[in-house]
This record gives structure tokens, C-alpha cells and sequence, in this order.
């Protein structure tokens, strides 16, 4: 090897260690270990991570739960918020100081039909943080510079992490929905998602009723607005929500298709059903005769476009949302996962690296 000027340089960053949470196999607990620190590519940019919330995405990610799986070893995350440090070449989009949010839409090709027509989380060229890239679980990200979005002055990026998916998930899936002032939404699973969720269909001028299975969560729910709770353990919420007069639309956000198939039968007349949480039991069925003569809707939801995630941090920064969170060290990570799946979490865990 030539010895050159930029080479003592370059060897320093290639050996410069840092703390990430590593999935080796589907079966094992996440390994808090070493690991480099990556180095910006061509339109890439490095993110010293700040906060980085834990989606049930991460736990099905980390268990490869999916038809598609990620390839282990990788470092999950796709809520990760921090400063960007480092800048690759072409980067334009951002510069070094700012504040960005890394969501699961990591990449795009920009120039597909879907791209090109504002359904860029569609696109067949995706690459996904914390499942195709490494997420933010770690004291650095590699992100795409185009693919980041920077979060507005005024929010705190532990709020930022849960709105950089659970927000711009369920900000998406209401607008899907097409609620309308006065309709009545269902909100199925008042998890992390859901507590949002219940926000966004009272931005767009609905009323909502929320299930769960925890008591706790639909007190949560109360607080955030919602106008009746069902639990599903205790009652039939189809039925209960039915003496409502039935849901305009329903929003699956609950963990089961137990529950997708009970938010189904929760619509009214001419409703709509969104499918948006991931369960790993991959099937549900739905009547085909109710479907056709009450013109039910059925729509899958999933993620939302910068531009969705740039307006569900105005709508926080204009103080129109709350997050609610607990922070955690992230060497908690295998503790934080088992607390969302006993539903012992009351919305969102938000790990400092
Ligand atoms: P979470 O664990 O925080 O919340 C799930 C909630 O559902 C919990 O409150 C739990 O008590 C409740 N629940 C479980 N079983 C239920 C039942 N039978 N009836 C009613 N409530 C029930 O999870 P989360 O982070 O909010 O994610 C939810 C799902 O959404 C996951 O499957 C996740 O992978 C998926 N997800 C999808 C997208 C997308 O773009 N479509 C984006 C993010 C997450
Ligand atoms: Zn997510
Ligand atoms: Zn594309």
C-alpha cells in the first residue's frame, strides 16, 4: 500500500469503534457489542444518534417474524434522531449541526411511478433502516442525506424519535382512512402507534373510540381525547361499537388479526377498514357478502413520505400532539422488548445511546 496524505486520516475512522445493538439470530436476545463506526458514502450522511425509539417493527425485525426477513448481523431502529456529523460527497439536502430524523423509508430511487407520483413509500428499490440498513439502535447511523428529514427547531428529539414512525405511520393511515369531521374512528391497539393515532383522527375532526386489553392504555386514551374505550378482554368490541352506530373507519393497530377481523366487523355501512400493524400470524378472512352489499373498504397502510413525516412534526412543534415516551439506556434493549410484548409499556420506550 502507497503511503498518501489522506491515509493516516482515513485508518483512524476505519478503526473507530462504537456501542450498537446487534441481532445475530432470530432466536437470541439483541448483543449490546463494538462494532465500527460506519464512514459516510457518496450521499450519505453519519448521525450521531440521540434517541431512538423502540417499534414493535424492531421486535418482529429482530425476531424475523416476516415473510421478507432482514439478514442478521443488523442493528435495528428505524426512529432514530440525532446531529449529522459527517457528510458524503453530493450531500446537499442537509449540512453538518442539523437535526434529523432517520425513518424506515431509508431510500428510494426518486424516479420510479411511485416515486415520481408522491408514493415514494411504494417504491420497489426501497431500502428500509434497521432492516435492509442499519438502524439507529447505535451511537451513529448511516443514513441517505435525500432520505432524512430535519426536525423543526422546537422539538425535543425525544418526542421526534416516536413521531419519526409511529407518528408519520398513523398521520398517514388517518389521511388513508379519508376521516372527515364527525366521523367515528375505531382505534384498534393503543400502543405506541395507537396513542398517536387517536391524536390524528381528533386533528381531522373525528370522534374516537379506542380497544385495547389494558385497562391502563385506555385511560391513556381517555386523557388523549378519546371519547369511549372498549376492552377487548372483557367485551365484544364489534358489538359494543356497533351500539355506537358502528366505526366510519377502523384503523388495525393492535398486534392480532383477531383484532383486524373484530375491527372489520366494528364498521358501518360503507366503512373502512385500514390495515396498518404487522402481526406474524399473516392471515385473517373477511365475508365477502357483507363486504360487497355494506361497500366496505379495505386498505393497507404502510409508513408515510417525508413530506407526511415534515408536516407530523409542524403539527407537534405547533403543540397539536403529545408523545408519550420513557426514556431508557439503550444496553436495555432486551428488558424494553419484553416490556412492549407483556403491554406493560404505556406508549412508546425512547433509548439514549
Ligand atoms: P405496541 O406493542 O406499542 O402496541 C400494540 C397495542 O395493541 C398494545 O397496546 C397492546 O396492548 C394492544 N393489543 C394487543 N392485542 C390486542 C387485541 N387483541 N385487541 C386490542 N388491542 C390489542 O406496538 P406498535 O409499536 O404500536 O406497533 C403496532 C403494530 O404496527 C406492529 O405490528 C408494528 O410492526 C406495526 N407497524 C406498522 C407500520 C406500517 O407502516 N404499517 C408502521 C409501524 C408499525
Ligand atoms: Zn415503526
Ligand atoms: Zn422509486
Amino acid at each position: 500500500m502507497s503511503s498518501t496524505a489522506t491515509q493516516p486520516h482515513a485508518k483512524a475512522a476505519e478503526t473507530a469503534l462504537m456501542r450498537a445493538a446487534v441481532v445475530h439470530d432470530f432466536k437470541q436476545p439483541l448483543e449490546i457489542e463494538e462494532v465500527p463506526r460506519p464512514i459516510a458514502g457518496s450521499g450519505e450522511v453519519i448521525v450521531e444518534v440521540e434517541a431512538s425509539g423502540l417499534c414493535h417493527t424492531d421486535i418482529h425485525a429482530a425476531h424475523g417474524d416476516w415473510p421478507v426477513k432482514p439478514s442478521p448481523p443488523f442493528t435495528p431502529g428505524h426512529e432514530g434522531v440525532g446531529k449529522v456529523v459527517e457528510l458524503g460527497a453530493g450531500v446537499t439536502e442537509v449540512a453538518r449541526g442539523d437535526r434529523v430524523a432517520m425513518p424506515w423509508l431509508g431510500y428510494a430511487c426518486g424516479t420510479c411511478d411511485y416515486c415520481l407520483s408522491g408514493w415514494e413509500t411504494l417504491c420497489p428499490e426501497q431500502k428500509n433502516m434497521g432492516y435492509s440498513m442499519d438502524g439507529g439502535f447505535a451511537d451513529y447511523a448511516r443514513a441517505y442525506g435525500r432520505y432524512v428529514v430535519r426536525v423543526p427547531d422546537g422539538v425535543h428529539p425525544f418526542d421526534a424519535a416516536p413521531l419519526t414512525c409511529a407518528g408519520v405511520t398513523t398521520y398517514k393511515a388517518v389521511k388513508v382512512a379519508g376521516t372527515r369531521s364527525s366521523d367515528l374512528v375505531a382505534v384498534f391497539g393503543v400502543g405506541g402507534l395507537g396513542h398517536l393515532a387517536i391524536q390524528y383522527a381528533l386533528i381531522a375532526g373525528g370522534r374516537v373510540v379506542a380497544v385495547d386489553l389494558v385497562n391502563q392504555k385506555l385511560e391513556m386514551a381517555r386523557e388523549l381525547g378519546a371519547e369511549y374505550t372498549v376492552n377487548a378482554s372483557e367485551q365484544d368490541p364489534a358489538a359494543a361499537i356497533q351500539k355506537l352506530g358502528g366505526a366510519d373507519q377502523a384503523i388495525a393497530l393492535a398486534v392480532s388479526p383477531k383484532a383486524f377481523e373484530q375491527a372489520y366487523a366494528s364498521l358501518r355501512r360503507g366503512g373502512t377498514l385500514v390495515l396498518v400493524a404487522l402481526p406474524h400470524d399473516n392471515h385473517i378472512q373477511l365475508p365477502i357478502f357483507e363486504t360487497v352489499l355494506n361497500g366496505i373498504t379495505v386498505v393497507g397502510s404502510i409508513v408515510g413520505t417525508r413530506l407526511d413525516l415534515r408536516e407530523v412534526f409542524e403539527l407537534h412543534a405547533a403543540g397539536k400532539t403529545s408523545v408519550i415516551r420513557e426514556t431508557r439506556p439503550l444496553s436495555e434493549v432486551n428488558q424494553a422488548i419484553a416490556d412492549v410484548e407483556s403491554g406493560s409499556v404505556p406508549a412508546r420506550i425512547v433509548f439514549r445511546p
